[in-house]
């Protein structure tokens, strides 16, 4: 038995049957959250679940939950909403259960959520829309769901979050025509408005994408700010099924989530195809990584200055057989949701550290940016591998760079664990970077806080540089407050003179983009050095 806090996660009390059972002094595991007693593939549906719990609702039902040695182990959990000390808790009750229960019990978590039909999924919503389309065509199913739940989630805490839920119910409901349906349940807002024709749903969903990001205001946390991808099924007249819709609506939902987020995708057959054949499921990644077939290319950050090449960055490719080179875009973010991105995070940051002398073979002192994975920062194993690699490779950690995005980063400040290891990796001596700065909170003031040495502006601020002088003021706000902090910058995403030239002139340090070299395999580093752009951009410039 144990009682945890709803808001941080972190456990408050624990008895001493859980203590023997878990393998765990008093003090270890009242320092550990929820999560750290759950194997990597069981938080996704953890997530959802602590998102579905009502606050006034008694639960059970069976987890997998993992012992201090690493040991699955499969429970029944009770749990009941109980105020502990002032704070809103759970109490919970977990009981072992034989194996063969368990495997039939349990609902998959590997399973790919399109092809898990709705029925378990979203009861509420499945009501509405069976509710909504009868004889009311044409009529539109649209799924709606917050993009970064989980850095929001560690951000403001699962009461915030319930707060947030109810806040944009609201605003959802005052943009929807009469007549229409809504459920909210899990992580997802689902929509069906009768009598509505394709160009209105579309701009009805174009208007959610638009009112979602305006800031809500949270009790006890202050202002924030979060995007949502909306996926939109259109059914014509004719007979419909309640599931294949709300599944083709989750379907481009996802897309929409998969193309970055605060946007809408319709769906059509094309879609299906790209989710068919981009929705990488957990099992596709284990057998990658086992096969071998993920691979790191490279791509040079040059010296603005100097027009020297300063480092590489690492980027993760999978030569998926049948498919091709798959880029991250597809991989990352299921290795995120299966909690895979920490072995593969791994390989890809040794893979590096194996390249590194044949790296600088090709650019003597170039360093090597490996980015990283939020989830990675939860990982106790992260800073003695990656000591231990840099040892057997003989690596000095300042020829390191770990790239984390602005939104893990925010989150990071929030919780002190996670914080203890970001001061611990930079204790080694690698040096952090902010990757896609302008993209996430925005909020400057944690540059100032965390332990940070670069900062990498997004491409999309890069690509209007030359002309749009509202992203050259930008820019330039950013290199003055990030030169005052004692920080690098590099412009991301350069893809011709003109923006390096401009970039340069605004104070940036370094660049990286097609126009210095695109990301290749090591074999072919050298071939994409000699290509001629620095050269070429170096007379421009003197
Ligand atoms: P990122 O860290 O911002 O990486 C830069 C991305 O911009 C790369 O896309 C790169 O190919 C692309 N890029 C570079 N120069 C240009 C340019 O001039 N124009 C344009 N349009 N694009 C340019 P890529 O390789 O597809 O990677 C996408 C993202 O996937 C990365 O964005 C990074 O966030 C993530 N990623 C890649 N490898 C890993 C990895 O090993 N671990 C983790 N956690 N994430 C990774
Ligand atoms: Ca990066
Ligand atoms: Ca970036």
């Amino acid at each position: 038995m144990w009682v945890y806090d709803l808001e941080t996660l972190r456990f408050l009390e624990v008895n001493r049957s859980a203590l023997t059972t878990y393998g765990y002094s008093r003090e270890q595991f009242l320092q550990m959250r929820i999560t750290d007693i759950r194997p990597a593939e069981e938080l996704p549906r953890l997530r959802a679940d602590l998102l579905a719990a009502r606050p006034d609702r008694q639960r059970s039902g069976p987890w997998r939950h993992r012992t201090a040695d690493g040991t699955a182990m499969d429970v029944v959990v009770t749990s009941h909403l109980v105020e502990w000390e002032g704070r809103p808790a759970a109490l919970v009750v977990a009981e072992g259960m034989p194996r063969t229960v368990a495997a039939s019990g349990q609902t998959s978590s590997s399973t790919p959520p399109a092809a898990t039909g709705t029925a378990g999924l979203a009861p509420m919503a499945r009501e509405v829309v069976a509710r909504g389309i009868t004889d009311r065509f044409p009529a539109v199913v649209m799924v709606v769901r917050c993009d970064h739940l989980d850095s929001c989630m560690a951000a403001i805490g699962v009461t915030g979050v319930y707060a947030l839920r109810e806040q944009l119910t609201q605003r959802i409901r005052r943009l929807l025509p009469a007549g229409s349906l809504m459920a909210a349940e899990g992580e997802d807002f689902w929509v069906v408005c009768p009598h509505v024709e394709d160009g209105r749903a579309r701009r009805l969903a174009g208007q959610l994408v638009l009112e979602i990001p305006r800031p809500v205001d949270l009790p006890g946390v202050g202002e924030i700010v979060v995007s949502a991808s909306v996926g939109v099924r259109i059914a014509g007249p004719g007979p419909k099924d309640a599931d294949a819709l709300l599944m083709e609506a989750s379907v481009a939902m996802r897309v929409a989530a998969a193309q970055g987020g605060g946007r809408v995708v319709v769906f059509d057959p094309s879609v299906q195809r790209v989710a068919a054949a981009r929705f990488v499921n957990e099992q596709a990644l284990r057998q990658a990584l086992r096969a071998g077939e993920f691979c790191v290319h490279y791509q040079p950050i040059v010296d603005l200055a100097s027009g020297e090449v300063h480092g590489f960055e690492a980027l993760l490719r999978w030569q998926r057989p049948g498919h091709g080179v798959v880029g991250p875009e597809y991989v990352i973010g299921a290795a995120e949701e299966s909690g895979l991105i920490v072995p593969i995070g791994a390989w890809v940051l040794n893979r590096a550290l194996a390249d590194f002398r044949a790296l600088q073979r090709e650019a003597p002192n170039a360093s090597v940016a490996v980015n990283l994975s939020p989830h990675q920062l939860r990982d106790r194993g992260l800073v003695g591998r990656l000591k231990a690699g840099c040892a057997k490779e003989q690596i000095d950690p300042r020829s390191i760079c770990l790239e984390l995005t602005e939104t893990a980063l925010v989150r990071v400040g929030a919780d002190v664990s996670e914080y203890a290891r970001l001061l611990a990796l930079r204790d080694t001596g690698v040096s952090l970077a902010v990757d896609d700065f302008g993209t996430g909170y925005s909020a400057l003031a944690y540059l100032k806080q965390l332990p940070i040495d670069i900062v990498k502006i997004d491409r999309s601020f890069v690509a209007d540089v030359v002309g749009n002088s509202a992203d050259m003021v930008l820019i330039d706000a950013v290199v003055r407050i990030a030169h005052a902090l004692g920080l690098r910058v590099v412009g991301e995403g350069v893809e011709t003179v003109d923006q390096a030239l401009a970039l340069h002139d605004l104070g940036v340090d370094l660049a990286q983009g097609y126009f210095f070299g695109r990301p290749v395999p090591l074999a072919s580093v050298a071939r994409v050095l000699k290509g001629g752009s620095r050269s070429r951009y170096l007379a421009q410039g003197a």
